[in-house]
């Protein structure tokens, strides 16, 4: 066993959990890579310890494991939440003793652990349940990042590589097993209007709630050494206005999550500058309270850029996409 090593990232904070307010872990940590490895906006997919055999991976996973585990007292935290640069259970990515490792790690606890839909399977599950359930309520979540519920838009413009069905199957996998469903939607990814994107996501947040426990909306930033950042560049993408991301969760019928990661900069989510920050501290807030009244005050507040907003959602123009070869 090596000596402990820091994750690329590990932090405590707070976390809605079926509709609770629970101090959570969360931690980043290097693995294989992911296998699909396509997704048009994603950067995580450079981080990757690829050129190393199973054996060295186990080594240096059960490492990162154990660094997290030596620098945070258990007691600091009911929630621990596993996010790699892919699948916590695709196996080539993640050797499946490190389930263990991972269920020991947080045993008693609840878990948060992020995968692609077709590794979701009964065995790893239970496998990972082994260690994990202690009989504590909601022992396991998957999150899975869905994207959207149109197929043609997660084709196209995310490249994605699974269906809403594919999705369907791995939803009812976790709940034959008790196990949660948290479903990842993104807001905006390429080719699509400002209001293409809304209307896809409110119709994807609608569609969406029969197989979901939680859901969570990420509002498309631009990576570094991505397809979606090359596109950005010749100054054919605009991340999302936060006008937009207030819009959806106000209008949604059920709490939905939302990180604005990168809020007011360029690469992310943003307004014009100047009510961008009040705007990314109340959807933060909302996120844990799901007390809509703070997203109305922002809303309420208006800003210059509403008109701008407004105007952009009457007249952007969508990219021609052909449906034939
Ligand atoms: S978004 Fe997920 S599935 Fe897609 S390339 Fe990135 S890590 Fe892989
Ligand atoms: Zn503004």
């Amino acid at each position: 066993m090596l000596a402990p090593i820091k994750p690329l990232a590990s932090w405590k904070g707070q976390d809605r959990y079926f509709g609770k307010v629970v101090p959570s872990l969360t931690g980043i940590f290097l693995s294989g890579g992911c296998s699909w490895n396509r997704c048009r906006m994603c950067g995580y997919k450079n981080d990757r310890n690829s050129c190393i055999s199973r054996e060295e991976l186990i080594t240096h996973m059960n490492a990162q494991i154990a660094w997290v585990a030596k620098n945070n007292a258990a007691g600091d935290y009911t929630l621990g939440k596993i996010f790699t640069s892919g699948s916590v259970f695709d196996p080539h990515e993640i050797p499946c003793e490190m389930l263990d490792s991972f269920g020991n790690l947080f045993a008693g606890k609840s878990v948060i652990a992020e995968s692609r839909a077709e590794y979701v399977t009964e065995d790893a599950l239970l496998r990972f349940l082994d260690s994990l359930d202690q009989g504590q309520p909601h022992p396991l979540t998957v999150a899975i990042g869905l994207e959207t519920t149109n197929d043609g838009i997660r084709e196209k413009s995310i490249d994605k590589g699974f269906s809403f069905e594919d999705f369907i199957r791995a939803t009812e996998v976790c709940h034959d097993a008790g196990v949660g469903v948290k479903t990842y939607l993104l807001m905006k990814p390429l080719f699509l209007t400002e209001h293409e994107a809304m209307e896809d996501m409110q119709k994807s947040i609608a569609e969406v709630i029969p197989y979901a426990d939680m859901i969570s909306m990420n509002l498309c930033t631009v990576q570094g050494r991505t397809d979606l950042e090359q596109y950005w560049q010749r100054g054919a993408f605009r991340p999302p206005y936060l006008w937009s991301a207030v819009k959806v969760l106000l209008d949604a019928e059920v709490p939905v999550s939302c990180d604005p990661v990168g809020g007011g900069f360029r690469r992310g989510p943003h307004n014009c500058g100047a009510c961008d920050h009040r705007i990314v501290a109340a959807i933060n807030e909302y996120s844990l309270s799901a007390d809509k009244s703070v997203l109305q005050r922002v809303w309420d507040a208006e800003c210059s850029c509403r008109k701008e907003w407004e105007f952009v959602l009457d007249y952007e123009q969508s990219w021609n996409m052909p449906l034939t070869k």
